[in-house]
């Protein structure tokens, strides 16, 4: 092709090479033999074939709104065909009174349907369109440069068919492609792009789904096991005194069964000889801070020191209360490190640190600054995982000359397929069990007229001493968005419930103002938080029992869960109250009950992956994930994920050379494959294409 086409091809889809060009795969297709009527067509229709005569051409508009507006008819009835750009020439080239094939994506105006755009192609009935036409993404620069799903399908036909193509090497070896009887890549580039049915389609798509997660896999665990065999971790052979003792003597409540599997998991990981990195992930309520206590004591029992980090001040605060209540019972030194530590006691805990007299240390992220020097640390825990960034995790790496055990702790449930990808490197455990006793909370869709009723609710259970969250999209009002904002519910809430105190937090505050306004609302003086999601992160208020969430349209499933997280931690009932505008769309209607419907967090998180689709999910953006996926999809092909992350452990377990050390193994349950020479090569070839200079995955636990 001519440069200027290839330049734009370059810049707007990063097609540079033929391999980027026939991997640039269609999203559907279409059946060519399907002509639609115009009576048809509804609302957000995907492109649709249409055959028929122009009846007239008109140029209207000026200046940058000029365009050309064909009326073309299908016999029954009329639309409008739409040019927006090369209006001249367009309109000299079609006429009147011939069949014309439009292919197109119909918008709807005013009830009225019409295409801007489209393909148009003389009909010739003597050959009628058939077969499978690829709809590709286009930009729209693209389209209006004349580019065409067509153009971009004859260019794939072209490759297809050039003498050249029959030499493509596969991308996987043949053993694995046997193994899983799995489409060669020939065929399947073939049918991706000129299908010959939609069953043989099926096979094609799903080889290249193999093969996108297969690298991905393969990828992802060499490195982790690389570094399993690489770094020597810190052994923590014994149970002591501090532990046993503190499970003997000094639990306040009996463990969960969850609970112990956990702690179980964990002590199995530190007797190993490897270094634990593991995602500990329990809804919001499930007793993380016990497990995280409990393991900080089994680096104690063996002589090394242990750091709590949180990523606010607030939830710093209150696990350093918490650690501190339950290490006196066992004596147990642990001090609090925060941006707001005073300097004299700040030298203290340093010294305390260095010689080891502070055997625990709860912090925020002051605890990653150099001056934070330790005697043997043995141990990292970091709370809420996904506010700390990777850079900073790397850093408490370095605090030990043996870097520690880490154990990240998130409430965010984490659907399996992208723990297994995201976090693939990273060991999972789940707290899938709440501790008994809880009363579920009452979940309920709210509309604006509603308020009345909302009001009544949160007034009896203020009079019945209980407290109240209230939480806005926005600090203060926007007159370009229609939405609540904390500064006009501020006032609102005040001059509804004028007998109680009322608190406010936001992000645009000082940490100070927003300490003291916490505080007010911790220690029940002020008995409504009005706040934006700052709250979000970990608050635990337990008389706490009514969260109202405004304008809950705004906000993702996951952080809706979570914020309803802040209630329901008493042994009182509590509610959860979403309000909306009154017209929602039936999408957000949907997903918003959702949460009316359960309160398990894993499964709110498989719907918000499937309806946000895996890229929106924290945590894959900067993992660059959604570069390394183009076919597959984490929301739906889990049993591929599952199987290729079989066949990458097998590649691993039988062909060590492919890691870059030598060591002992971990896993080798899945079994083994060997290859030959010629398919090492294959891979090694792969994983250098598809992951050399893209992202560094090396630092993602
Ligand atoms: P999260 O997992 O959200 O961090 P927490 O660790 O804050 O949860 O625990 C929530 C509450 O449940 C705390 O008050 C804690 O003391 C209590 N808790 C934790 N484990 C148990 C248990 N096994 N039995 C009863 N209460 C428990
Ligand atoms: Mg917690």
């Amino acid at each position: 092709m001519g440069e200027s086409r290839a330049k734009s091809l370059a810049a707007e889809l990063e097609i540079h090479t033929f391999r980027d060009l026939i991997y640039y795969f269609p999203f559907r297709h279409l059946d060519r033999s399907r002509f639609y009527k115009i009576s048809e067509l509804r609302g957000e229709m995907p492109l649709v074939q249409l055959k028929g005569r122009f009846i007239s051409f008109e140029i209207e508009g000026e200046g940058a709104k000029r365009r050309l507006v064909g009326l073309f008819s299908d016999g029954e009835r009329l639309m409008q065909i739409i040019w927006f750009a090369r209006v001249n020439a367009m309109k000299d080239a079609y006429r009147p009174g011939v069949d014309y094939v439009i292919f197109g994506r119909p918008t709807e105006f005013r009830g009225n349907y019409n295409i801007a755009h489209p393909e148009v192609t003389p009909y010739d009935p003597a050959k009628p369109p058939t077969g499978w036409q690829g709809v590709y993404n286009l930009t729209d620069k693209l389209r209006r440069a004349g580019w065409s799903a067509r153009l971009l399908s004859t260019l794939s036909s072209n490759l297809l068919s050039h003498p050249g193509f029959a030499g493509v090497a596969d991308t996987l070896p043949p053993e694995i492609v046997e193994a899983y009887r799995l489409m060669p890549l020939q065929d399947a580039l073939r049918n991706m792009h000129f299908p010959a049915d939609t069953a043989t389609l099926q096979k094609a798509t799903e080889r290249m789904k193999f093969e996108e997660l297969f690298y991905l896999q393969l990828h992802i665990l060499r490195f982790a096991r690389s570094r399993n065999r690489k770094i020597r971790g810190l052994i923590f052979a014994r149970i002591g005194d501090y532990f046993n003792g503190f499970y003997h003597h000094c639990l306040p409540f009996e463990l969960t069964g969850a609970q112990k599997r956990v702690l179980r998991e964990i002590r199995g990981d530190m007797r190993t000889g490897r270094q634990m990195n593991r995602l500990l992930q329990g809804d919001v309520g499930s007793g993380k801070t016990m497990v995280a206590f409990m393991t900080m004591l089994m680096a104690v029992d063996n002589g090394y020191q242990a750091a709590l980090m949180a990523p606010t001040e607030i939830l710093a605060t209150q696990h350093y209360e918490t650690l501190r209540e339950w290490g006196e019972k066992i004596g147990v030194t642990v001090r609090l490190l925060t941006g707001s530590t005073r300097v004299k006691e700040r030298r203290e805990i340093h010294a305390g640190l260095l010689d080891g007299s502070v055997q625990l240390i709860v912090g925020t992220h002051a605890l990653i600054e150099d001056t934070v020097q330790f005697r043997n640390l043995g141990l990292t825990v970091i709370d809420e995982q996904h506010r700390f960034g990777v850079a900073q995790r790397a850093r408490m790496w370095a605090k030990n000359s043996t870097p520690p055990h880490v154990l990240v702790m998130t409430a965010t449930p984490i659907p399996r397929t992208l723990a297994m990808t995201v976090y693939g490197d990273l060991d999972v455990s789940v707290i899938d069990e709440l501790p008994p006793g809880r009363k579920p909370i009452d979940t309920m869709l709210r509309y604006d007229d509603n308020r009345m009723e909302v009001n009544r609710l949160i007034g009896r259970e203020l009079e019945a001493g209980r407290q109240v969250y209230i939480v806005y999209p926005l600090i203060s009002e926007n007159p370009k968005l229609e939405l609540k904002s904390v500064e006009t519910g501020f006032e609102r809430i005040s001059g509804i419930f004028p007998q109680y105190k009322v608190s406010y937090v936001h992000g645009r505050m000082s940490p100070e103002m927003k300490d003291a306004q916490m505080q007010k609302f911790v220690s029940g003086e002020a008995r409504i938080l009005v706040a934006t999601t700052v709250i979000e992160v970990g608050v635990n208020v337990p008389n706490a029992s009514v969260m109202v969430i405004e304008n809950s349209e705004r906000f993702g499933l996951s952080q809706l869960h979570q914020l309803r997280g802040r209630v329901g931690r008493g042994a009182e009932k509590s509610f959860c109250i979403l309000m909306t505008k009154q017209n929602i769309g039936s999408d957000t209607r949907k997903r918003l009950s959702i949460m009316t419907q359960t309160n398990d967090g894993f499964l709110i998180s498989e719907a918000d992956m499937k309806l946000r689709g895996p890229g929106d999910m924290e945590g894959t953006q900067q993992s660059g994930i959604a570069f390394a996926l183009r076919v597959a999809n984490l929301a739906t092909d889990g049993y591929t994920l599952g199987l290729t992350r079989r066949a990458a452990l097998q590649v691993l377990n039988g062909n060590p050379q492919l890691l870059e050390v030598d060591g002992p193994d971990f896993d080798s349950s899945e079994g083994s494959m060997p290859l030959s020479a010629s398919s090492i090569d294959t891979l090694r070839r792969e994983l250098r294409y598809r992951f050399m200079k893209k992202v560094d995955w090396s630092q993602i636990s």
